[in-house]
């Protein structure tokens, strides 16, 4: 009887588009996005994320800062900007999984928080891929500010304690969406379902 090529014992159900071979249904859900690194589009990730649990969150991310709904009414285009913004850092970072993105987002807390009170902090983030993604989205803001600047748009949006507020909201709803799993990208699969290819308009901040 043909074997699973990763128990290689049960009988397998389906071919895995990271491995290139075929696996059974449990090792298809009991390793992926674990020790697979599994591709966003793969079928059977798509549909295992209909039944799948969120990591339990222990403490929300700086539970101090008050992050009301009026708030997040009034600053909505700005986070979804911020959003799109993330999403395209972590395309522009191959390998990237949702814990390298909250420790992104947890270092532009600190940076923002830091704008913010007028006291820069330059921190290192170890994680390599986390400071790539952070690059990226400063680089991306920063061309963002200043193609806004020569179309004489109110910059009122880039105000430090926004984006700080932003962040800190992103951090929570990133550790809302943690499946638990090492090479989990449930949050990056949300991102990618609510931005298709394209690039942010101006309007979209400014509307
Ligand atoms: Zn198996």
């Amino acid at each position: 009887m043909e074997k699973c090529s990763l128990c290689e014992t049960r009988r397998p159900r389906r071919n895995c588009p990271a491995l290139g071979k075929d696996i059974c249904t449990q090792c298809c859900g009991s390793k992926r996005e674990v020790t697979v690194d599994c591709p966003l589009d793969c079928a059977y990730l798509i549909e295992g994320r209909d039944h799948e649990e969120m990591a339990q969150v222990g403490e929300y991310p700086n539970r101090e800062v008050e992050v009301s709904g009026a708030f997040l009414e009034r600053n909505q285009p700005l986070y979804i900007f911020v959003l799109g913004t993330l999403h395209h850092a972590a395309k522009e970072n191959p390998g990237v999984n949702d814990s390298d993105m909250r420790e992104a987002i947890a270092a532009l807390v600190q940076r923002y928080r830091g704008k913010e009170s007028g006291l820069v902090v330059e921190t290192t983030i170890p994680n390599r891929i986390a400071a790539a993604v952070v690059d990226s989205f400063e680089q991306k803001m920063e061309e963002f500010r200043e193609k806004v600047k020569s179309e004489n748009v109110d910059p009122a949006v880039f105000i430090d304690e926004n984006m700080f507020k932003v962040m800190v909201f992103l951090d929570r709803f990133a550790a809302l969406k943690n499946n638990g799993r090492p090479k989990g990208r449930y949050f990056l699969s949300l991102l990618r379902f609510m931005f298709p290819p394209m690039e942010p308009k101006t309007d979209a901040v400014t509307a």
